[in-house]
């Protein structure tokens, strides 16, 4: 096993020395018959007049035993996109330092580079939108401090190879963030368990997909505990706030109702996919292991406009590298597919 004192060196000086913010809710964890600490409204006619646990312990707690990792591996934030956003403030140096990207992929890794006035590194990946190992280590420079994989990738909807991944865990000199937000729909086991062999390993998740809570913002990474530590250095004190903490502590007793609407999600998506092979203007429908397809259309533009024009919008993932004339459609309930898939026969039959 590694130390990770090697990684621990590319932690910003200042987050290093960084006092965090302690919370009356830190400093004092226990019961007690009155709290007089926090300046809070002793008004207790619903549950919110007391600030949030800032560490989410009755949460981690349950997640720990369905993702089968410690609570102090765990963070929660406000999305993922609020774990992305802290990563590459505690790593990246403004102004200095780099991250490195696998083009085509989510866009939040460039837009918060660029907030944090972080230089975003590429590599393209190949035209099936894998990895080329060896190209990537090759353009790798200096100042790159961490890497990110989509896998399953957004947009593209593919899984990037695990051993791949095992390999770059070994040979890239930073940080490597795996991102799983779409984990849920595909049968690959998560990375989450080879954590504690990997201590440059950050696995994000989110509730916002499979599990149908885009709307309460809650994003899980799982890490080392020395990256977790920062995290939560970092991260803002009462980031989660009581109601999604509770809602979704709720909604881990429930694996069943999430597996059920994957599968039936899975079931549309083979139809569109289907459909769409069905197509002669559809060129090319990319293999996908999440809740959406990409798909390469002739006059994708006109398509693209046509559909917007009846009330159904797609991705338009044109002038997105590799993915000229590509539109990426998810998979909505059986009526919104059902629309979606009228209206593209008529448009490619003008
Ligand atoms: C949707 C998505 C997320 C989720 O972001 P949240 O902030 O948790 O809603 C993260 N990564 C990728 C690749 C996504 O597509």
């Amino acid at each position: 096993m590694e130390t990770y004192q090697k990684y621990y060196q590319l932690v910003r000086d200042n987050i290093k020395n960084l006092v965090p913010y302690s919370s009356a809710r830190h400093e004092f964890t226990g019961e007690a018959k009155v709290h007089l600490d926090a300046n809070e409204n002793p008004n207790d006619y619903h549950v919110y007049n007391r600030y949030p646990d800032p560490l989410q312990m009755k949460l981690k707690k349950k997640l720990s035993r369905l993702k089968a990792v410690a609570p102090e591996s765990i963070f929660i934030g406000n999305g993922s996109d609020e774990a992305i956003d802290i990563l590459i403030r505690i790593f990246c140096n403004p102004g200095q330092d780099a991250i490195h990207v696998l083009e085509p992929t989510y866009g939040m890794y460039r837009v918060a580079a660029d907030i944090n006035d972080v230089q975003v590194n590429t590599t393209m990946l190949t035209e099936s939108f894998d990895i080329d190992r060896d190209q990537l280590l090759d353009n790798v420079r200096p100042h790159d401090r961490i890497l990110w994989i989509c896998s399953p990738n957004n947009p593209t909807g593919n899984l990037q190879d695990q051993q791949i991944i095992i390999d770059l865990l070994r040979n890239f000199p930073g940080i490597v963030v795996v991102d799983e937000a779409y984990i849920d729909f595909s049968n690959e086991p998560s990375m989450v368990n080879i954590i504690p062999d990997f201590p440059n390993l950050v696995v994000l998740q989110t509730f916002s997909k499979a599990w149908g809570m885009a709307g309460l913002r809650c994003g899980m990474a799982f890490a080392s505990p020395w990256i977790i530590r920062l995290m939560n250095a970092v991260k803002p004190p009462y980031n989660v706030n009581e109601y999604t903490q509770r809602y979704i502590t709720g909604l881990l007793d429930d694996t069943v109702s999430m597996r059920k609407e994957v599968s039936r999600i899975l079931q549309e998506r083979d139809r569109v996919i289907q459909f769409l092979e069905s197509l002669e203007a559809v060129t090319d429908v990319f293999p996908t292991d999440a809740n959406f397809v990409l798909f390469r259309i002739q006059n994708s533009q006109e398509i693209f406009a046509g559909l917007k024009a009846a009330g159904i919008v797609v991705r338009n993932r044109h002038t997105t590298p590799l993915c000229q004339d590509c539109l990426r459609v998810t998979i909505g309930t059986e009526s919104e597919n059902t629309l979606f898939m009228k209206q593209l026969k008529i448009l490619t039959k003008k």
